[in-house]
This record gives C-alpha cells, structure tokens and sequence, in this order.
C-alpha cells in the first residue's frame, strides 16, 4: 500500500506545496494529517474574480467547438490519469477504490458529453408576427462560474459545471470542501496538462481554485461579477447561499441534501431489491446525496425483506477503502460518527429498533461504523432529517397512494425510486400524482445516476439541475432578437404611433 504521500506525489502534489498553511487537511482513513495547506486570503479574492473576468473577456471569443476541444483534452488528461486521481479521492473523502475510480470516470463522461455538446448550444428561430421579420433566440456566454463543492463527492461535481461552462464560454472558480481541497489541486493539475496542450487560446485564469472554508465561498456568492453561482452540499449551506445570491440578482444553482426513498410493492423482485438497496444504502458509507434512507415496504413482505436485508448487512466487509474486498469505508470525520449516533440515539427515542449502527474499530483514526438499519413505527422527525450517514430507516405501508404520500412527506426532494412489476404502480410513481423528486426510478436504486440526464432536486434539495440534457443553458444567457428585413416599420400587437 503507497503511503499517503507517495499517493500525493504520484497526482502531482509534492510535498513541498502542501506545508506551512493554516488549513489542517486530514485523512478519513485514519485520521492522518496530510497537508497544511495556504489557504486564499479574503484580500487575494477580488483578484482572483478580476482575473476570472479577463479570462471571460477573451474566452468567449473563441469559437465553442474549439473550447470543447479543450475540455477533449482534459478528458484525454483524465483518462491518462484516472487511477492516481481516484487515489487522491479515496484518500482524502474515504471512498472505496472503486467508487474513486467511477468519480473520475464520472469526469470524464461529463468531458466526453460536453465536447458534443460545443457543437450543439443550439439557439431557436420563431415565427415573427410581423411580416418581413425574423425573430432568434441566441445563448451566449454569461461570465465567471463560481462552483461550490461539497466533500462527499469532491471532483464529479466540479466536472458536471465546469465541462460545461467552458463550452458555454465561461471561466470556472472552483471553491471546493475544505475536507477535500487536495482533490481540487490534483484536478487541477491534470487540467493545466490539457491547457498546456491546447495552446495560447486558453487565457489565464480559466480556472482557478481557491482554497479555504465559508468565508472564501462567501466571497463568490456576493460578488456581481460571478454571474453564476453553483453551490453543492447542505440544506444549510443553501439557505446561506441562495438569498444573497438573489440579492444581486445573479443566477444560483443549487445542489442541496436529500432524504431518498425507495418504495419496495409486493410483486418486486425481492432479490434485485436486496441488492439495489444495500449499494444505495451503505456505498460511500451512506454519504452521497441520492444514498437510501428510507425504506417503505408493503406490509406483507416487510418481514421478510427486513430478514434478507440483515442477513446481506452481516456480510459487509467494513474497514481501509483501499483493501479489496471492502465495501465500506470510513466516515469523513469523527463529528460525522456522533451526529450519526445521535441519530441512532433520537430514532430510538421516537420507537425505533436498531439494528447495526455501532463503530467500528477497523483502522486506528479512522472513524468507521456498521451500516444501521432501523425500523420504524411511523416517518418521525428524525426520519423526516438528512442524516448523512448509513442509517436505513424501514416503514410500512398497506396502499400505493399511502406509500407515495410518505415518500414526498419530507422536506428534501432528490431522489426516489419503486421497486414493483406492475406496471400500474410503476407509472402511477412516475406519474403528475406520484414522487415529487429530481430523480425518480423504476427497479433501480436512487444513487449513482448517469451524467446524460439532468441532476438535481426540488424543495429543500435547492431546485438546480447540472450535468446532462438541457442543463447547460444554466451556464449561458438567453438573447432574443428581431431583425426587420422590410421596409415598413409596423409595431407589435398592431400598436399605431405614427409621427
Ligand atoms: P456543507 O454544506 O457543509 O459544505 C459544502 C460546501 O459549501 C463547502 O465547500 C463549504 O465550505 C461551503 N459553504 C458552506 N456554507 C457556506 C456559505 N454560507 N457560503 C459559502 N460557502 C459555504 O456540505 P458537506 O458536508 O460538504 O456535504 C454534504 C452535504 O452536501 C449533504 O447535505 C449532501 O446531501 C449534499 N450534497 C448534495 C449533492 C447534490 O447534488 N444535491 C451532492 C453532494 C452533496
């Protein structure tokens, strides 16, 4: 096994960059400290935005085929460099090699994806209601992207925004977690290999990253000249974020937590649904925003499914992400592990039974926990509330129209699935009456979505969409316009003014 700076260096980090700041940056493995890295001073970040704003000036320029060719070659980087990055990821937020690996192959789908996409940002033409006229409608680059991240997932993200901003033409600040900020060097190191590819095109300050906690993010959110503020992480976070951006009137997008069900009917295949459940419901150790936390069962195969599901918990291998064979890796920090045994303890209060939960002590540092499954008499408050951790909360339910009012009776509003083989069911959930969430699926579980459609939540979740279909038109402004090719001058609405 490399050492944790042996992993570094061989990402580009070399020991030397990741000494004498103020920012403590830990392993999750084992609580390892593995930098100290400089954070970016407030007095530094009107620089930085003015440099973002040069970069806008000229990048919008160049012709959009050719910014995706540059996000081509940062898909070729990537690809190049997809191991010693999904090392870096495992490292530094504790996913299991695998995952680390797909959070990069994530990148580069995005990259793949945004590279047709710089030959499609197609506009529209209307029918003029007056004669010799011709209306279009035309996107065009809005200006900086200031991109938000949050540590469960600390470089797909950034990929979903920035492969599409620098097609739509705008320069991309990166603020990521304050957790997982050697993510974001190492990231962008492979992109300065592709700007170094691409040539003098690219000006400076394309992207930037800047490191450091919600002061430095705030810097972002208030400034006029980030156009386009997109933020992921908490509900919290959101609520912070999201009124001052509309203050001044910029554009947010805005990826927040979610409470994801998974409604399990009678006729379901139970064995799919097992396996469907316990990748949803412990992958990532239960921290990403689409993981399981909810599980409504019809009441006649609950028992059984509760049984099966035990039975496939005890067989997980908990313990170092890196070792093969392990499925759940640690928690980012001990403060995830208490607030998840809070949760633990408030469940038990409102009349839960718990099953699992416990920590584990699998590496010396680390803070690992068994996978909790927790049945519940009713969807309680704390049923109701993100727990970002693997706790799975089991309901009941007797009707489909009861399960679907459970299933959107929470705040958040991400991601949702059923499991059933009647089609019925299945389009009644998929239907104006059925889930209320970004994400809806049928016989699939509410985590690991592809990057081809748009991904985002309503409600509490913030409302945002990124990555694929239409999404990038969040990244570009919208111009109408109207050329009169006649020679009357006729109004609209057949309004007279003569002079
Ligand atoms: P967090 O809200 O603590 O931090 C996320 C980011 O926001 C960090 O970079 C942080 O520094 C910054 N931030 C926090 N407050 C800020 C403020 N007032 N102004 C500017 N920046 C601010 O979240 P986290 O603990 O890193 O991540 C976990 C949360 O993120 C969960 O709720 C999870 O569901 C959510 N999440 C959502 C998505 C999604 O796509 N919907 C994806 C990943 C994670």
């Amino acid at each position: 096994m490399p050492s944790h700076a042996e992993t570094l260096a061989a990402a580009g980090l070399s020991e030397t960059d990741l000494i004498g700041g103020s920012l403590t940056v830990r392993s999750p493995l084992d609580g390892a400290e593995v930098a100290q890295l400089a954070e970016t001073s407030l007095a530094d970040m009107p620089a930085v935005i003015a440099r973002a704003q040069g970069a806008f000036a000229a990048w919008r320029q160049v012709p959009a085929p050719r910014r995706g060719e540059l996000v081509r070659l940062l898909g070729e980087e990537l690809r190049a460099a997809k191991a010693e990055l999904g090392a870096v990821v495992t490292l530094e937020a504790g996913k299991i090699t695998s995952e680390g690996l797909g959070e990069v192959q994530e990148m580069i789908d995005i990259c793949d994806f945004a590279v047709g996409l710089s030959r499609q940002l197609y506009g529209l033409t209307i029918a003029s209601e007056r004669p010799g006229h011709r209306m279009t409608e035309t996107w065009h680059p809005m200006g900086p992207c200031g991109v938000i991240t949050a540590f469960n997932f600390p470089v797909a993200p950034w990929a979903w925004n920035a492969a599409l901003a620098l097609v739509c033409g705008d320069p991309v600040i990166w603020k990521p977690s304050e957790k997982t900020p050697l993510c974001a060097l190492a990231t962008k190191v492979i992109f300065d290999r592709a700007v170094a590819r691409f040539g003098d095109e690219a000006p400076e300050g394309l992207l930037q990253v800047v490191v450091g906690g919600v002061d430095v993010g705030e810097a972002l959110v208030t400034s006029r000249d980030v156009p386009i503020l997109s933020a992921t992480g908490s509900t919290r976070m959101g609520a912070a974020v999201g009124p001052k951006v509309a203050a001044r009137f910029g554009r947010s997008i805005l990826e927040l937590g979610g409470n994801n069900a998974m409604i399990v009917a009678p006729s379901a295949d139970l064995d799919m649904a097992v396996r469907a459940i316990v990748f949803s419901a412990v992958g990532t150790a239960g921290q990403r925003c689409t993981s399981l936390r909810r599980l409504i069962v019809h009441n006649s195969i609950r028992e059984d499914l509760v049984a099966k599901l035990r039975q496939a918990y005890g067989s997980l291998t908990i313990g170092d992400p890196r070792e093969d064979g392990t499925l759940v890796g640690p928690l980012i920090d001990q403060g995830a592990l208490d607030g998840m045994q809070a949760a633990l303890s408030a469940a038990k209060a409102q009349g839960g039974t718990i099953h699992g939960g416990t920590p584990v002590d699998a590496v010396a540092g680390g803070a690992y926990a068994a996978p909790a499954l927790v049945e519940m008499p009713a969807q309680t408050d704390i049923v109701r509330t993100e727990t970002f951790a693997p706790i799975l909360y089991v309901m009941g339910y007797e009707t489909l129209e009861e399960a679907i009012a459970m299933q959107n009776d929470v705040p958040q509003g991400l991601s949702s699935c059923i499991f059933t083989l009647n089609v019925r069911e299945a389009e009644t959930f998929l239907s104006a009456v059925g889930s209320d969430c970004g994400i809806a699926n049928v016989n699939i579980g509410p985590s690991g979505a592809e990057i081809g459609g748009a991904f985002g939540g309503e409600k509490d979740t913030g409302g945002g969409r990124e990555s694929g279909s239409d999404a990038w038109k969040g990244y570009m402004r919208r111009q109408t316009s109207t050329v009169n090719y006649s020679a009357e001058l006729p109004l609209a609405q057949g309004v007279k003014f003569d002079i």
